[in-house]
């Protein structure tokens, strides 16, 4: 007659530490009062999801914000999902977004009496809180085949029941010690799984700092916790290193929330207090009226890199992000411009509980606003730091006549409410292509949107004669004035409103000389303010233009 003990030594006869030793070797941590230890706990299987940045946002963020431990952990126990090098690669991407841990996986390097923190080499570990629950009946090892597990689900479903490795259905689950030493001792390959004690028709309560008290179904099933590799399951390991890492909240998101029952009755039956946890909301988007998940594989929005090769400023990509994370955050924002985010107080009771919307244009509103408020200066290093890395025309455009590339950032800026023209630099070369040759030639012979209506001659002599008239030492309405004068000189109204006093005395108003004026320029009806792009050009380059504008009419 052979003990749980004896099952468990032979299972695990290298084990010889135990969980009292691990308590003493990761001591309680020393933190001020209301301090959290949060970590982002990566899997490397792939790029840094924008739901995933989310989460490390809010985690790192409630740990700085109290004087606490935000770590980096890495989840590697599935290695049939491992993508080699995405490990150093997430933490890399992290870093780009200001996430940077105090303590925890590194990518190239570990920080912190906590560790390891890459859960591979963290197998010893797991073992001794394993051999426990084997010890105390609550793990026993299932010697299931693949073809047996199809037969229990094949009978599951016909039977129209609750499908997976539970009460009668969990084959190896009631068999005596004798019976588990001999199939072990016959070399049968097994896996370790938990033995459950729940019940399926009861609920168990649970709090959530997103969710609130919740009541959700017992767990009833006896996962596997050890596999037959010599790792755990993420359930386990999550289990032991949260416990042993003093985690005191999990952040993570919601698609994990089923799972909470099973990782509730862990901690109970390892005696362990649970941290507290928080189930952050899914990013959502709308596809066909429809809200669906990011998904990763159809949706570049789903990956951060997306963002950084479409040239949004970091900052307001994470002012975005914060506006999921909390509710008030915009209208704090708002009204606080000049403090940043670090100044912000998280609360996850500001929390929205549904998914969040993928807003794009709520993002662009922040990245406008960050990219307006850049002095010309600013704003050509920025775009010259994103052209180096992502786009070799813009940056040769730049290089070409960085000055020249700074006034053309610089148009605008000294008005007290200048438009806002760019709201991420993969489209600034298109914005700014117009100011520079070859592109203005070849955009001079694509369409362009004339008036249909005007005569071709009257607006020629009028685009001549305001290139052979224009003065670039005015202010902007006084130059305005003399576009006016310009106008009148060929049969414009000054102004729209005595254009629709007389229609039949006018050719159009003033608006029609500034809209042809403007074609002439920039080859579209949409540019920047024409009177700095005036200035910038000189007065050789518009005489210029007014001639090659006139040949296309
Ligand atoms: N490794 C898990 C994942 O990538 C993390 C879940 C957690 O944070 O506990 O989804």
């Amino acid at each position: 007659m052979y003990d749980n003990k004896y099952l468990a030594n032979l299972i695990f006869p290298d084990v010889t530490e135990t969980l009292d030793d691990l308590e003493k070797r990761y001591p309680e941590r020393n933190l001020p009062e209301g301090a959290e230890v949060t970590r982002f706990a990566p899997s490397p299987t792939g790029f840094l999801h924008t739901g995933s940045l989310f989460t490390s946002l809010v985690a790192q963020k409630v740990a700085v914000q109290g004087g606490g431990v935000f770590y980096t952990r890495l989840e590697d126990t599935d290695t049939k999902r491992e993508i080699a090098g995405s490990g150093e690669d997430l933490i890399r991407q992290l870093a780009v977004f200001g996430v940077v841990p105090s303590e925890g996986y590194l990518g190239d390097h570990q920080e912190g009496n906590y560790g390891p923190y890459i859960q591979s080499e963290r197998a010893d570990i797991y073992k001794v809180a394993i051999k426990h629950l084997i010890e105390i009946g609550r793990a026993y090892p299932c010697f299931c085949t693949k073809e047996e597990l199809d037969e229990i689900r094949n009978r599951q479903e016909k039977m129209k029941v609750v499908p997976g490795y539970y009460g009668r259905f969990a084959k190896y689950r009631n068999l005596t010690v004798d019976e588990y030493v001999e199939l072990i001792n016959s070399g049968k390959p097994y896996v370790i799984r938990f033995r459950s004690l729940g019940d399926h028709n009861l609920k168990v309560e649970a709090d959530d700092l997103v969710r609130g008290h919740l009541l959700l179904t017992q767990n009833d099933q006896d996962i596997v916790i050890y596999k037959s590799d010599g790792l755990p399951t993420y359930h386990f390991a999550h289990l032991v290193d949260d416990h042993f890492m003093r985690t005191t909240i999990v952040t993570r998101g919601e698609e994990w929330l089923p799972s909470l029952p099973t990782h509730l009755e862990l901690f109970e039956a390892m005696g362990w207090k649970a941290p507290k946890y928080a189930h952050l909301p899914v990013i959502m988007k709308m596809d066909n009226g429809i809200r669906r998940k990011l998904s990763k594989r159809k949706d570049t929005e789903a990956s951060c890199a997306y963002f950084l090769q479409d040239g949004y400023p970091v900052y307001a990509f994470k002012q975005y992000l914060f506006t999921i994370a909390n509710s008030n955050f915009e209208e704090w924002q708002i009204a606080n411009p000049t403090l940043t985010i670090d100044d912000f107080h998280f609360s996850f009771d500001n929390m929205s509980r549904d998914g969040a919307l993928f807003d794009i244009g709520k993002l662009n509103f922040f990245s406008k606003e960050f990219l307006a408020k850049k002095t010309a200066v600013e704003m050509t290093e920025f775009v010259k730091d994103y052209a180096s890395k992502y786009n070799q025309e813009l940056l040769d455009l730049i290089n070409k006549d960085e000055t020249y590339f700074t006034k053309v950032m610089d148009i605008e800026k000294d008005k007290p409410n200048p438009r806002k023209d760019y709201e991420k630099c993969a489209d600034i070369l298109d914005k700014v292509k117009f100011m520079y040759e070859p592109y203005y030639s070849t955009l001079m012979k694509g369409e362009l949107p004339w008036s249909t209506t005007l005569d071709h001659e009257v607006m020629k002599a009028t685009l001549k004669d305001f290139g052979d008239t224009v003065e670039l030492n005015l202010t902007e309405q006084e130059w305005f004035e003399t576009l006016k004068q310009c106008g009148l000189r060929h049969g414009f109204a000054a102004s729209k409103k005595e254009y629709k006093a007389e229609p039949e005395k006018y050719l159009g108003s003033v608006n029609d000389v500034a809209e042809m004026v403007r074609i002439a320029l920039t080859s579209s009806k949409n540019s920047p303010n024409i009177y700095y792009v005036l200035r910038i050009l000189g007065k050789d380059e518009i005489v210029r233009r007014m001639n090659i504008a006139c040949e296309t009419l």
